[in-house]
């Protein structure tokens, strides 16, 4: 039996921001796809008591490329960004508001990786990487491209609100690619 590592939080979050984006009729075809039709009329509350598993977590993300088919890409950062803007509505992110620039930016990243227990937020040289050794979102997915964009609806969105301009994410290295880790690095948006 796998660890259950993963907060209700994280969870109820994840069904939401989904919800903001594919709808509630779009968001309950998508839970039974995934076998997790419990979570149609029963969503896990807000708290940071850990009652899943990195199973249940991955079975949403791992199976959305396949539910919803091209342009799942481009969904799942808008759903990304969404999810951002339910964690800055629920005043998580209070640790870095203080901060500037992109000392709030990589504050707010490495809350996201302590929440998740995911990934590292680092500076390289001078380029803000996140680097994610543990990602299991694009687990049985096969791609030519990255494919792990709520990371990057995510980074992007946290951007924004840190107030860092000309700049976005992209995905260097995926799972889905043949990668033994996914990767980001925030660059000047016209790269
Ligand atoms: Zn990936």
């Amino acid at each position: 039996m796998s660890e259950k590592t993963v907060s209700n939080i994280i969870m109820r979050i994840l069904i939401d921001s989904t919800e903001d984006i594919l709808g509630k009729n779009g968001l309950a075809a998508l839970l039974k796809y995934c076998g997790l039709s419990d979570f149609i009329d029963n969503r896990p509350d807000f708290s940071l008591v850990k009652n899943y598993t990195d199973d249940d977590l991955n079975r949403i993300t791992s199976n959305f490329y396949d539910f919803i088919g091209p342009g799942a890409k481009a969904i799942f950062r808008m759903v990304g960004k969404s999810t951002v803007k339910r964690v800055i509505d629920s005043g998580a992110l209070a640790p870095v508001m203080n901060l500037k620039g992109e000392e709030k930016f990589i504050g707010a990243m490495q809350m996201y990786a302590l929440a998740t227990g995911k990934g590292e937020m680092k500076r390289v040289g001078n380029v803000m990487v996140y680097d994610n050794p543990a990602c299991a979102g694009c687990a049985h997915v096969k791609s030519e491209v990255p494919v792990c964009s709520i990371i990057n609806g995510i980074m992007d969105r946290l951007l924004a609100w840190s107030e860092v301009e000309g700049m976005r994410s992209i995905e260097t290295k995926c799972k889905a690619m043949g990668d033994d880790r996914c990767c980001y690095e925030v660059v000047a948006a016209d790269t």
